[in-house]
């Protein structure tokens, strides 16, 4: 599904008017290699300012590649229809309900009832029909999270990409969300098999909500761990998944 390898992605440094030199630029993905495979569930965590952010614009074509090779289906990531993009501050529109925002998700033309009618059922797939109406100043971080992840998913997309997805939310609020998110990460409703990148500093987060869990550190993944406990809504009353993440916490050099 995503192939990166090598894959370099610079931002141009604004220079102050007048000043010699030449081109100037900050390095934010710097040899970076990924694969995700078509279905899979992969949660990438790292540092603050470490390139997560930058890896899933990559990913959706929204930053050029300035160095080495990403494919999404074996092309260029840039307009690809099938992907949906989660951003870190969701990227709701206030002056539109929680319901009209989803709609915007829709792809193509779609009666006007029937749309609402879409929109509502994927508010309350998410646990929060009850504020279709609501404006997003009026709803809370969660609710206003499950409404972003209810719009990218209106324009059905096969990848979906995923930025610090709870870290505004309060840690009950978290839980639940998180429980939602896992149900599209292990496909138990998703037949066509929907590909899941998220991205987060929230070590415990990735490994409930990833297939496996990527270290990411300067640019690059330093290293990935298959998650054997992945799937369990059960997981944070096991033993074993405080040592997954003590594990991960040591690849990134953390000390618990
Ligand atoms: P993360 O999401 O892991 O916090 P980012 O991908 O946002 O990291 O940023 C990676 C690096 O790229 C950081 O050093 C950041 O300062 C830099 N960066 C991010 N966005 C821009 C930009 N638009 N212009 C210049 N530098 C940027
Ligand atoms: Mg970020």
């Amino acid at each position: 599904m995503i192939r990166a390898e090598g894959l370099t992605v610079d931002y141009p440094r604004r220079v102050p008017a007048g000043t010699a030199g030449g081109a100037s630029f900050d390095r934010a993905l710097d040899g970076l290699d990924l694969s995700v495979a078509r279905g899979a569930s992969l949660a990438v965590v790292g540092p603050s300012g470490c390139g997560k952010s930058t890896l899933l614009y990559a990913v959706a074509g929204l930053v050029p590649v300035s160095g080495g090779r990403l494919e999404v289906e074996g092309r260029p990531p840039a307009g690809r229809a099938g992907t949906a993009l989660v951003f870190q501050d969701y990227g709701l529109f206030p002056w539109k309900t929680a319901r009209q925002n989803v709609e915007l998700g829709f792809r193509g033309p779609a009666a006007r009832g029937a749309a609402k009618d879409r929109a509502r059922s994927l508010l309350e797939r998410f646990g929060v029909g009850y504020a279709a109406d609501k404006y997003p100043a009026e709803l809370s971080g969660g609710e206003r999270q499950r409404t972003a992840i209810a719009r990218a998913l209106a324009s059905e997309p096969d990848l979906l990409l995923l930025d610090e997805p709870s870290s505004s939310l309060d840690a009950l609020a978290k839980e639940s969300f998180q429980r939602a998110v896992l149900g599209l990460c292990s496909h138990s409703d998703s037949p066509r098999g929907l590909t899941v990148v998220l991205v987060t500093h929230d070590i415990e987060e990735a490994a409930f909500l990833g297939g496996s869990v990527a270290v990411m550190e300067r640019g690059r993944i330093r290293a990935v761990q298959e998650n054997p406990l992945f799937g369990d809504p059960a997981l944070r009353e096991r033993l074993e998944y405080y040592e997954f993440c003590l594990g991960v916490r040591r690849l990134l050099g953390e000390e618990p």
